[in-house]
Order: structure tokens, then C-alpha cells, then sequence
């Protein structure tokens, strides 16, 4: 899942986007109104977490744009004004939950799991290909109803993947939606994750690879075409 994160409070940022990416939560941060209400506006993010005092524009006004734009995304306010009134403007211009500061991490992501949760009926929250079924919410893998033991990072990868399963996914196009960044094209880092998806996912005999290598240009999440994959 994608969380874009508008706050000016580095600190604060950076303790959202540590805690959030523990929690295999794909985070991207901007500083200030303008930016982040452009992020949200052409990006697709499954959750928003929105300061309110911000320089630029402030959180309200952002919210205000979103909803008058269309943009449909949960957001859930921060703030350290907790006054009723603040509260009451955040609800009324659409906001799906408020959070005063200081908060604590655990109630922080608690709130997030539950608006993603309402805006994402139970059937949808379930991703599936081949054997495979993903829990988008809890970030849990499984193969034949069993958990897969996965790191932060691969789970986010095999998400993606999945997402576009079937498609042919170059390098750099994984890294920069799983990495955020570019590695050095020569780095073999994309392929080192995958291997060691490759090893938790597929069968030790090699027998029905989901993920095939595209020779020179990357790789491509195979769906297997007896068992369609579809998002439940
Ligand atoms: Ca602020």
C-alpha cells in the first residue's frame, strides 16, 4: 500500500515514514501544501496523512482542493490543534479520521489500518495470482493458505508484482516504484531480491515459475492461465 505523507515537521516526517516502511507500508513524503496536494492529485495513493499547519497551503485547504478535485483518498489529519472546532472542519471537508499530536506510533498506524479498512470493503483488500494471495492490509503473503516469511522490501517488490502481473516490468521501473530511487544500472540489487523471492514463492523443483526473467529487460509476474488470477 502507498501512504503519501504532507507534514513540514521533518522530525515528525521521518518517524512517520521509518515506522510506516517497518510495517511494509510503501511512504512517500513532501514538506509543504502545494507539493503534497500536486503529489495527490497525480499520483494514486491508497492513504493520505495530512498535517494541518503547513507552509504553502495549509492541511484544510489541501483537503478542500482534494475533495473538490475528485480525489476520493482516505486522509487522515494530524495536527496539534486538537480543538473540537478544528475537528469538526477537518470531518466536514472530508477528512476520515483526525489524529491530535503528540501521538504515538501505534495509534497512529491503528488509525490507518482502519480507514484503509473502511475504504477498502474486505473483497478488495485481498490480491491473488496463481497459489499466491496477498493481504494488502496487513502486508501478509501466503502460498497454498500459508504464511510466507517475507522481509519489508520483498513483500513490497512481490506486491508490485503482482499489481502487474503479466506485464513485462523493466529494472528501472521496479526500483523506482519499490525503491523510490535509482540504483546504479549496473547494481544487481533487483536481481538478488528476486532470487530470493523466487526462493520462498516458487517450487524447489522449478517447476511453474511465477516469476519469469525477460531477457535484457527485466522481469514479468507470470498469472498461470488454468488458475486466473483475479482480485477477489
Ligand atoms: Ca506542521
Amino acid at each position: 500500500m502507498r501512504i503519501l505523507v504532507i507534514e513540514d515537521e521533518r522530525k515528525v516526517a521521518n518517524f512517520i515514514k521509518q515506522g510506516l516502511e517497518e510495517e511494509r507500508y510503501i511512504v512517500e513524503v513532501v514538506f509543504d501544501g502545494v507539493s503534497g496536494l500536486e503529489m495527490a492529485m497525480n499520483n494514486q495513493f491508497d492513504a493520505v496523512l495530512l498535517d494541518v499547519m503547513l507552509p504553502g497551503k495549509d492541511g484544510f485547504s489541501v483537503l478542500k482542493d482534494l475533495r473538490n478535485g475528485g480525489v476520493t483518498v482516505p486522509v487522515l489529519m494530524l495536527t496539534a490543534k486538537g480543538t473540537t472546532e478544528d475537528r469538526v472542519q477537518g470531518l466536514d471537508l472530508g477528512a476520515d479520521d483526525y489524529l491530535p499530536k503528540p501521538f504515538n506510533f501505534d495509534e497512529l498506524a491503528a488509525r490507518l489500518r482502519s480507514i484503509l479498512r473502511r475504504s477498502s470493503p474486505e473483497k478488495t483488500t485481498k490480491l491473488k495470482c496463481g497459489d499466491l494471495t496477498l493481504d494488502t492490509v496487513s502486508h501478509l503473503a501466503y502460498r497454498f493458505s500459508q504464511e510466507i516469511e517475507l522481509t519489508t522490501k520483498e513483500y513490497a517488490l512481490l506486491e508490485y508484482l503482482v499489481r502487474n502481473k503479466n506485464r513485462i516490468l523493466s529494472r528501472s521501473t521496479i526500483t523506482q516504484h519499490v525503491w523510490k530511487h535509482s540504483f546504479d544500472p549496473e547494481s544487481n540489487i533487483i536481481d538478488v531480491y528476486i532470487k530470493r523471492l523466487r526462493s520462498k514463492i516458487e517450487n524447489e523443483d522449478g517447476s511453474k515459475p511465477l516469476i519469469q526473467s525477460i531477457r535484457g529487460v527485466g522481469y514479468r509476474m507470470r498469472d498461470l492461465p488454468h488458475e486466473k488470477a483475479y482480485i477477489e
